[in-house]
């Protein structure tokens, strides 16, 4: 049985970078640009023994409240419908923003189980962010890097446990 996994976010976080890995190859552009409009990828996914099929949703224009929000229901939400699990990533260093809390308030509404997780993370410098990332109500955090490969492990038993 095939399990679909979204990965969502608002720009830059880092979802690209977690795609590549888990797809194992690189399949989608990382840019450092915020906002570069990239299409959705697909890659059969992979992580020790789970395999799934993995949606990277492609950069959302940071753009003023309402253009993002109607943005992010067009692309991100057909993700989150056929998505089994969402992992929804934050940037732990920048913090929560305002638009980190319109996909929390689109992902609570859903009924689809969220694994948050707080990029970044690596060294010290995202330890506030991981704490704010507790009060959007998705759950425990985790403490993440999808560049140094921190949180990995905790990730695999988040998605074996929903699995
Ligand atoms: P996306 O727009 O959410 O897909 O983000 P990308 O994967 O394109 O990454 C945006 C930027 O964040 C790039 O400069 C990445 O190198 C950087 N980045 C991604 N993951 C990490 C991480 O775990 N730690 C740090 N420090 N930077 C990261
Ligand atoms: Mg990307």
């Amino acid at each position: 049985m095939t399990f679909t996994v979204a990965v969502v976010g608002r720009p830059n976080v880092g979802k690209s970078t977690l795609f590549n890995r888990l797809a194992g190859k690189r399949l989608a552009l990382v840019d450092d640009t915020p906002g570069v409009t990239r299409d959705r990828r697909e890659a059969d996914g992979k992580l020790f023994d789970l395999t799934f099929r993995l949606v990277d949703t492609a950069g959302l224009e940071e753009a003023d409240h309402a253009s993002l929000a109607s943005r992010m229901r067009e692309q991100s939400q057909r993700a989150v419908e056929e998505a089994d699990v969402v992992l929804f990533m934050l940037d732990a260093r920048a913090g929560i923003t305002p638009s980190d809390e319109l996909f929390a308030d689109e992902l609570r509404k859903s009924d689809r189980p969220v694994i948050v997780l707080t990029n970044k993370c690596e060294g010290s410098a995202g330890e506030a962010g991981f704490y704010e990332a507790y009060e959007l109500g998705l759950g425990e955090p985790v403490a993440f890097s999808g560049e140094h490969g921190h949180g990995i492990d905790e990730l695999y038993d988040r998605l074996h446990a929903i699995h």
